[in-house]
C-alpha cells in the first residue's frame, strides 16, 4: 500500500487512486475523493506538542509555515516537492467581551484569525497543499472558481512560485473589490462569465476534466488536507486541550469537512482523547446545508445519504431558478460541492447547522471589529450563529467556544464604509445594502469646520 493515496468516499465504490494521479472526482462513480493515508507506514509525533517544538526550528521554511508544521498529518508529499509561502502564522485570541455579549463566562470565548495569512483568508491553509500536489504532478496551469478568496489565494501561490500559470473564473454576481483587486495584481488571468458562483464553478470543473489544467477549488481533496490544519493551530492555541465547540461559516463546506476529518484522524490516532462539537453557519440567502440538515434531516449514514433527496432538491432549484443571496459573498453559494464530506463532519463532531441573517451577519461582524478583530461578513456568520445557539440553550455559558474568523476585513471595505456612513447616500449612492435596516454599531465620521472650538465641541470637550 502507498502512504498515502486518493480513496472515492462512496463506500459502495471504494476506489482507491494514487496521489500522481490528477482527478477531480472518482473516476469510477463520479463521487468525492478523500486523501487517506495508510498510518502504520508513517513516523507521526507521539504527542501533539511533539510539533510544536518545531518551532525552535523555524529559518526551516517547512517549520515556519502553520501547515507542514505538522506534515506527518498530511504525508502525501516528498518534502522537496511542498510550495509554501508562510502561510499559517494565524493567532487564536481570548475574547471576553465578546464572551460577556454572548453571556458566557469570561475565558470560555476564542476567536481563530485566519485573516492573517499572506492573502488574507484561511483559503492559504489549503492552497499551499493544491499547489504542492500540482507541483508533484508537473502541472502548468491551475485554474479556480471563486467567490474571491481562493483566486485571491491560488494567484499568490502561482506567482511567489512562478510555478504555473492560474487562471479564475468569477461569476457577474458580487464579489468583493478586496478579493478581485489581489487576483488581477498577482497576475491571474481573470474570466468573468455571465453567470454566478455555482454556474462559474460547474463551468471550471468540466474545463479541468477535459483540458491539462488543474483544478484547485475544494473539491480538490489535497486542498482541504492543508485546511485540517486550522484545527492543530486551534488545539496549540489552547495548549492542546480540545475545545467544547468550533464553530465556522459554512459556503462550499470545504472548512467544516477538513475540520471533521482532522478531528477523525487525530481520535483514531489517539492524539486527542475527545472530539469537539461542530456548528457550521449558513447565511439565510444561501442555506442549503441548513435546509437539508434541519428540514429533511437529512444525514451521513455511514457514507449512504439519500441521494435521490440531494438530487431532487437541487433539481427543484434549478426548476425554480434559486439563486444564493446574501451579502456575505464568500458563503453565497447554493450548491455546496463538499455537501456530502460535511456531513461527515457532522456526524463526527455530533454537529448542528444554523442560518443567520444578514443583519445579524454585518451587525456581529462590526461587533467583532469593536473588540478589536477586524473580519469580512462571512466571518460575522460564526460569531452569529453562537450568539443564536446560546439562546437556544444548545451551547452553555461556560462552555469553551472557538469561532473560526475566516477572512480579512480589508477583503470588503465597502461594506464595512456603507455600515459605519451616517448619510445613506454617501458619494452620491445608497450605500446601506438591501436586508441591512438598521446599523446599532455604525460610527460615523463627524464633519465639522476647521475650527478649534467646534471641534472640542463634537469632542464633547466643551
Ligand atoms: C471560502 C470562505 C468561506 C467558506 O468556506 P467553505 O470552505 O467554502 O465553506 C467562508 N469565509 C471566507 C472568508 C471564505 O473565504
Ligand atoms: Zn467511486
Amino acid at each position: 500500500m502507498e502512504t498515502a493515496y486518493q480513496q472515492c468516499l462512496n463506500p459502495d465504490c471504494s476506489a482507491t487512486f494514487s496521489v500522481s494521479q490528477v482527478l477531480t472526482a472518482c473516476d469510477q462513480c463520479g463521487s468525492l475523493l478523500d486523501i487517506a493515508y495508510d498510518w502504520d507506514s508513517i513516523a507521526v509525533p507521539r504527542s501533539l506538542a511533539e510539533f510544536e517544538s518545531r518551532w525552535a526550528e523555524r529559518l526551516n521554511p517547512l517549520n515556519f509555515s502553520g501547515v507542514w508544521r505538522f506534515r506527518e498529518l498530511l504525508g502525501f508529499a516528498p518534502e522537496s516537492q511542498i510550495v509554501t509561502i508562510g502561510e499559517g502564522q494565524t493567532l487564536l485570541q481570548r475574547n471576553d467581551q465578546l464572551a460577556a455579549h454572548c453571556g458566557m463566562t469570561a475565558g470560555s470565548l476564542f476567536l481563530q484569525y485566519e485573516g492573517l495569512n499572506p492573502s488574507g483568508s484561511f483559503k492559504d491553509n489549503g492552497m499551499t497543499a493544491a499547489s504542492t500536489h500540482a507541483r508533484m504532478t508537473g502541472a502548468s496551469m491551475t485554474a479556480c472558481a471563486s467567490t474571491g478568496n481562493t483566486s485571491a489565494s491560488l494567484a499568490v501561490y502561482a506567482a511567489v512560485s512562478g510555478l504555473f500559470r492560474c487562471i479564475v473564473f468569477i461569476g457577474s454576481g458580487r464579489i468583493a473589490f478586496g478579493k478581485l483587486s489581489q487576483a488581477l495584481d498577482y497576475g491571474a488571468r481573470t474570466i468573468q462569465i455571465r453567470g454566478d458562483f455555482d454556474d462559474a464553478l460547474a463551468r471550471v470543473r468540466e474545463l479541468c476534466r477535459q483540458h491539462p489544467i488543474y483544478l484547485c477549488n475544494s473539491v480538490n481533496p489535497f486542498r482541504l488536507e492543508g485546511q485540517k490544519t486550522i484545527m492543530l493551530r486551534v488545539l496549540e492555541g489552547l495548549g492542546w486541550q480540545v475545545p467544547d465547540w468550533i464553530i465556522v461559516p459554512g459556503g462550499n463546506l470545504g472548512n467544516c469537512s477538513a475540520f471533521g476529518k482532522a478531528f477523525s484522524e487525530l481520535h483514531a490516532l489517539s492524539l486527542i482523547d475527545r472530539i469537539p462539537r461542530l456548528a457550521v453557519i449558513n447565511a439565510a440567502g444561501a442555506e442549503t446545508l441548513s435546509s437539508f440538515w434541519n428540514n429533511d434531516s437529512l444525514r451521513w449514514q455511514s457514507g449512504r445519504p439519500d441521494a435521490a433527496a440531494i438530487a431532487q432538491r437541487f433539481q427543484e432549484m434549478d426548476t425554480r431558478n434559486e439563486r444564493a443571496s446574501t451579502l456575505a459573498s464568500a458563503i453565497e453559494i447554493n450548491r455546496p460541492v463538499n455537501l456530502i464530506k460535511a456531513l461527515r463532519a457532522l456526524d463526527t463532531c455530533d454537529g448542528v447547522v444554523r442560518s443567520v441573517s444578514d443583519q445579524q451577519i454585518v451587525d456581529c461582524r462590526a461587533r467583532i471589529a469593536a473588540s478589536g478583530f477586524g473580519c469580512e461578513p462571512a466571518s460575522g456568520a460564526s460569531l452569529a450563529g453562537l450568539l443564536q445557539l446560546r439562546n437556544e440553550g444548545v451551547i452553555g455559558k461556560s462552555d469553551r467556544v472557538v469561532c473560526i474568523l475566516t477572512g480579512h476585513e480589508l477583503k470588503d471595505p465597502d461594506l464595512t464604509m456603507a455600515y459605519h456612513s451616517a448619510d445613506p447616500h454617501l458619494h452620491g449612492k445608497k450605500l446601506i445594502p438591501a436586508g441591512v435596516h438598521e446599523t446599532p454599531l455604525a460610527n460615523p465620521p463627524v464633519v465639522v469646520d476647521n475650527d478649534e472650538q467646534a471641534i472640542l465641541q463634537a469632542l464633547g470637550l466643551i
